[in-house]
């Protein structure tokens, strides 16, 4: 082999070693990527988990029965929706509740048909789109002087 050829095959060695170095950096960066993506996902998951807890305020619907446990499952589901809505059952006044997420957190709202009524309905028209301030307006009206 000459001279030449000796140089020429190992800049060819370099190269191809080059190559696989970049490959390998690039395909550790990626992992390294995507390990971060994931591990951040499972944070916010966690993060998420966490807040579902602590915002689990109210009480377990399996230990009600019929409408009063559909009034509990709603709750469960959508305390941001009975958190801005009013309830007229009195209890404002006589539990200090502020809003009709509140009759959820205890027994209160298992034996009230107004609280109940209320988040039915709530969800329905929820359901339908109706803006929260709408279904404030139809709950007054339907509530506002008993069940
Ligand atoms: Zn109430």
């Amino acid at each position: 082999m000459s001279a030449s050829g000796k140089v020429k095959l190992d800049a060819m060695v370099v190269a191809v070693v080059g190559v696989v170095v970049a490959g390998a950096i690039y395909a550790g960066a990626s992992v390294y990527r995507s390990h971060a993506t994931q591990s951040a996902a499972d944070q916010q998951t966690i993060a998420a988990n966490d807040a579902m807890q602590r915002l689990r305020v109210t009480l377990d619907p399996n230990q009600f029965v019929g409408e009063v446990k559909r009034a509990y499952q709603i709750a469960e589901r959508n305390p941001a929706l009975l958190a801005q809505l009013h309830c007229w059952c009195g209890c404002d006044v006589t539990d200090g509740h502020k809003n009709l997420l509140d009759c959820y957190r205890d027994t209160h709202g298992s034996h009230c048909a107004i609280c109940t009524g209320e988040a039915i309905e709530a969800e329905r028209l929820a359901a339908q789109g109706t803006p929260v301030d709408k279904i404030r307006d139809a709950l007054r009206d339907r509530y506002e002087n008993g069940e």
